[in-house]
Parts: C-alpha cells; structure tokens; sequence
C-alpha cells in the first residue's frame, strides 16, 4: 500500500478526524511485522539525504503538528536519526518572543527555511498561528483567518525555490494523550516534560480539532500537501512518515553531481606522483 495516498488530505477536501482511526496500522500486524520495513526506510533516507546534500538543487521541508504528546519530538529525533546533521536543521516554534511578536506571524519562520541540500523540520511551525491562537482568541478572527491565504502563498513561493514541503499532522485521541501524560508522570526520564498546562488544554480538545480540521481543509494544497498520521502507535507513525518522505526524496531523483575535473588525469599526474613520494 502506498501510505502517501491513503494518508493525504486531497487538496479541497474537508476531512472529519473523527472518522479517522488514530489506530490505523496499515498492513502491519505489529511493530515485529514493521521492523524491517522502518529499517529499509531508515537507511533509505540515509543515502537519499547525502544525494541532497550532494546536489544542492532541492530542499526538504518538514513540517510537524500535532495535540501535546502526539509524538512531534519523537518524530524529529527518528528522522533526523537517520540523517547526517550535516546539512539538517530542526527548529522548534515556542511562544513568541517579544520581537517576535512585534513582527508579521512569518517573520521568525523565514529565516528557518532550508536552503538548497538541506532538510528543515519544523516542530511546531507558522501553523500555530491558526490553532493556539486561533483557540486562545490571541487575535481577532480578522486577523487569523486571513492566515491561511498568507501561509499558501508563503509555501508557494519556497516550493517555486525547489524546496519541497511534507506536513505531517500527528493524530492521537484524548485517551492516548492522557495515557502518555500517565507515562511522563511516572518515569523519571520524561517527568520535565510534563505540566499543568497540558491537561488545562485538554479543555479545548473539540476546538483544537476544529482549528486543524480548517487548517487540513484550507492549507493542503498541491504544492504543500497535509496528510494526517494515524499516531496512536508511535511505531507506525514511524514508519509512516519515514515512509513518505523517502518516497517524496525518491521521486526527486536526486544524482550526485558528476566530478568537475579530469579524473584520469589527476589519477596519472598527481595521485600516482603523490603515492611514489612516501
Ligand atoms: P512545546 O512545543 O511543548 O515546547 O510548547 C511550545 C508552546 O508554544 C506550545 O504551547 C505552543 O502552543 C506555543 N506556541 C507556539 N507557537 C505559538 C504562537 N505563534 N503563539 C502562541 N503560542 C505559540
Ligand atoms: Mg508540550
């Protein structure tokens, strides 16, 4: 199955997550049966992101969304893993500072973007500027609701750039969620990440899922697609989205550029002088 079409939103349509099963775990019986397969995909990125690098006529971006404890830092640390940090960034968006939010909502994105070779991922991204803005009346509905215009046209002009760009919105159900904030509770390894404010969200869910479900409908387009990651198995959403992205590289048919100088000749008058001498 090609997870990239069973899991995108079509651009202009408008998904109910309720009817999405955060469950889904495609063809796999379990994560014994997917081993292979995320380690095909892992070494896969691999090659294909030194071709990138190599290249330097395309870039990646990726973009994470997804409720707390969706799986966001766990989805940067399994693709960044696979990948050189030569040639890689992750930029997580926080609150905004106060010159941050003196400036247009894309003014901190921009300088993140990747350029050519590079892979970008974006945990948390411009997108929050439609959600916990749009959820927490941080602006007036005048002013976010104009965004997803604005966000369109951005992600337009760094795909006409040869930047392509991957959004992965992480979808858990509020039962997982607060199973994983059990979790972060009792092991002493994750307690730093747990808060109040997380189960003070939870208050929102029903408007948080309403703010995404607009943000699929409005910002999947074809030059920047959405598509939703079933994420309750955090070994599928693995695979998943290693998955897509290795197909998305392959399709780019990156080649390493071919060498600029005369290979036999610095074989016959340098190298091999060069080996004589020690
Ligand atoms: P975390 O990703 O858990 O470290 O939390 C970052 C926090 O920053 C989240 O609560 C986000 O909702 C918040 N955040 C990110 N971007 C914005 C924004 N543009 N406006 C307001 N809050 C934001
Ligand atoms: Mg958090």
């Amino acid at each position: 199955m090609d997870l990239r079409t069973k899991l995108i939103v079509k651009p202009g349509t408008r998904l109910k997550l309720k009817d999405v099963d955060a469950g889904f775990h495609g063809d796999y019986a379990s994560s014994e049966h997917a081993k292979d397969d995320l380690a095909r995909n892992v070494a896969r990125l691999a090659e294909l992101q030194q071709k990138l690098y190599g290249e330097k006529k395309h870039a990646l971006l990726v973009v994470l969304q997804g409720i707390d404890a969706a799986g966001k830092d766990g989805t940067c640390w399994h693709v960044m893993a696979a990948m050189n940090p030569q040639g890689t960034s992750v930029k997580g968006f926080k609150q905004p500072t106060a010159e941050e939010a003196r400036h247009d909502f894309l003014w901190r994105v921009h300088p993140f973007a990747p350029g050519l070779g590079e892979v970008a991922v974006f945990n948390r991204s411009h997108y929050e500027d439609v959600l916990v803005v749009r959820v927490h009346d941080l602006v007036p509905k005048a002013v976010w609701s104009q965004r997803y215009q604005l966000i369109n046209d951005f992600e337009k002009m760094m795909t006409l750039h040869n930047v392509t760009i991957l959004k992965f919105f992480l979808y858990i159900t509020p039962e997982e969620q607060l199973e994983r904030f059990r979790q972060r509770l009792d092991d002493p390894a994750r307690q730093w990440k747990i808060s109040e404010a997380d189960y003070k969200e939870r208050a929102f869910w029903d408007q948080y899922i309403e703010a995404y479900e607009d943000m699929l409908e409005k910002c999947s387009t074809a030059h920047a697609p959405w598509y939703v990651i079933p994420s309750n198995h955090k070994w599928f959403r693995n695979l998943a989205v290693s998955h897509i992205i290795e197909k998305t590289l392959d399709d780019m048919k990156l080649a390493l550029p071919a060498p600029t100088v005369d290979l036999e000749q610095i074989r016959r008058d340098y190298h091999q002088a060069a080996a004589t001498k020690v």
